[in-house]
């Protein structure tokens, strides 16, 4: 997706590719369109476009990926965000 842009390399996505089993859920739940498939296993494409939403990683069945706060809540994600851009832990989990 290339119109929603996240804070350059900040997002915490990550993908373990040997325990990655190449289902595909990911590829298919992701909202962004993060992943692609390359010989059998997931990829990440274009992480600066991952809203943390951690549908992927609820959705995979071996946990080959992780992503914090990964709650689908918008408050929790901005507040994560705003924590990180100003090195304060001024806002706190989702509503
Ligand atoms: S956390 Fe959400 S936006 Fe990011 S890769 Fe996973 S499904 Fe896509
Ligand atoms: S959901 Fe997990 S096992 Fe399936 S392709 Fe994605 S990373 Fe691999």
């Amino acid at each position: 997706m290339q119109d929603y842009r996240y804070i350059e390399s900040l997002a915490t996505l990550k993908l373990d590719q040997q325990t990655c089993i190449g289902c595909g859920n990911c590829n298919t739940v992701c909202p962004h369109r993060i992943f692609d498939m390359e010989a059998k296993k997931a990829v990440i494409r274009d992480l600066d476009a991952c809203m943390e939403c951690g549908a992927c990683a609820k959705n995979c069945p071996v946990d080959a990926i992780s992503v914090t706060p990964g709650v689908g809540c918008a408050a929790a994600i901005v507040g994560s965000w705003i924590n990180t851009i100003t090195g304060r832990n001024v806002l706190k989990g989702c509503c």
